[in-house]
């Protein structure tokens, strides 16, 4: 099979023939038709998340069929947890100690084939073609869980509009939520963008919001944007990084985080988030903004979504 192959982090990824995956007995393989980019795969083609498998495929929002059915499915970033350290046991098993993560520690789906552990897979419904169902699988359900860690929070600020936060504001908007977006300072474009997603207001993340927010989102991996969070919030409320790698946070007044304020990472997904999300999407209809790109070209779409030039998610299409 035709494989973007992550031989050496730094370096671009490459385009070999490599064979089709045997699954073992609690697997199965996966002919893959769609997966979308995410930032932890620049996370990890940069090096800044450590000891992936090498050689690696990356790719973990695949959407494709199990091999001699027509049944299409998802595979989302937690391949596989323990079952039994005590994280597991508690019901909390995104913090694993022993979880395996698709595109990182196995192979994932900048490949026309992959393998993926029977009982973490996702059904997807069916009104959501593949190519617009992938974004779902990381932007959406990890973005799902950050949204839910943030409790019954009303006015919500997202901080950086890309892939999780369209997605996002659709489903806030859908539960009666109200967002405000903050994107680079000067992007006007993108500020139209979330409006037109249902956002009650736009601005630079320089910015403060018209009123004060109940909690604030950061989906961007700046680490500047905690502090400027924390300001925009209400006493007692949170604010939720939702990414996997961020910048450092710089030092700021502890009057900022005094009146109960909260700092609160999201941490991969449980089965259970991947279960609600994918009901709720059943009922709410999500549009997701998709640039496709061809297989051999992950290394654009990579790039395309490092220096911000994509709207919405980018999928690769196999
Ligand atoms: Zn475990
Ligand atoms: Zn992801």
């Amino acid at each position: 099979m035709r494989a973007m192959v992550l031989v050496e982090p730094n370096k671009p990824l490459e385009l070999m023939q490599v064979a089709i995956p045997t699954p073992n007995a609690d697997q199965l393989l996966i002919k893959v038709e769609a997966c979308a980019v995410c930032r932890t795969d620049l996370h990890i083609l940069d090096n800044e998340l450590k000891q992936p498998k090498l050689p690696l495929i990356l790719g973990h929002q695949v959407v494709g069929t199990i091999m001699g059915t027509d049944e299409r499915v998802g595979v989302p970033w937690l391949a596989k947890s323990c079952g039994h350290c005590s994280y597991c046991l508690a019901g909390s098993e995104n913090l694993c100690d022993d979880g395996l993560y698709m595109g990182y520690q196995i192979n994932g789906g900048y490949a026309e084939y992959c393998v993926a552990y029977k009982d973490y897979i996702v059904h997807i419904p069916e009104d959501y073609s593949s190519i617009h169902a992938a974004p779902l699988l990381c932007g959406g359900l990890i973005g799902y869980r950050t949204l839910r860690l943030a409790g019954d929070a009303k006015k919500l600020g997202f901080y950086g509009f890309g892939a999780a936060a369209h997605i996002l504001t659709q489903v806030a908007a859908f539960q009666g939520k109200e967002v405000y977006a903050f994107t680079r300072d000067g992007d006007t474009e993108t500020q139209n963008f979330a409006k037109s997603l249902g956002a009650v207001w736009a601005g630079g993340s320089s910015e403060m919001p018209p009123e004060p927010l109940d909690a604030a989102l950061i989906f961007a991996p700046a680490g500047e944007l905690v502090p400027q969070a924390l300001r925009v919030i209400k006493k007692g409320g949170s604010v939720v990084c939702a990414g996997i790698h961020m910048s450092d946070i710089p030092s700021f007044s502890y009057d900022l985080l005094y009146g109960e304020r909260i700092i609160r990472s999201v941490t991969n997904l449980t089965r259970e988030d991947a279960q609600e999300f994918f009901q709720l999407l059943s009922q709410a209809k999500i549009n997701t903004v998709v640039t496709t790109y061809p297989l051999e070209e992950a290394n654009q779409a990579l790039k395309d979504l490092k220096t911000g030039k994509l709207t919405g998610s980018a999928v690769l299409k196999i």
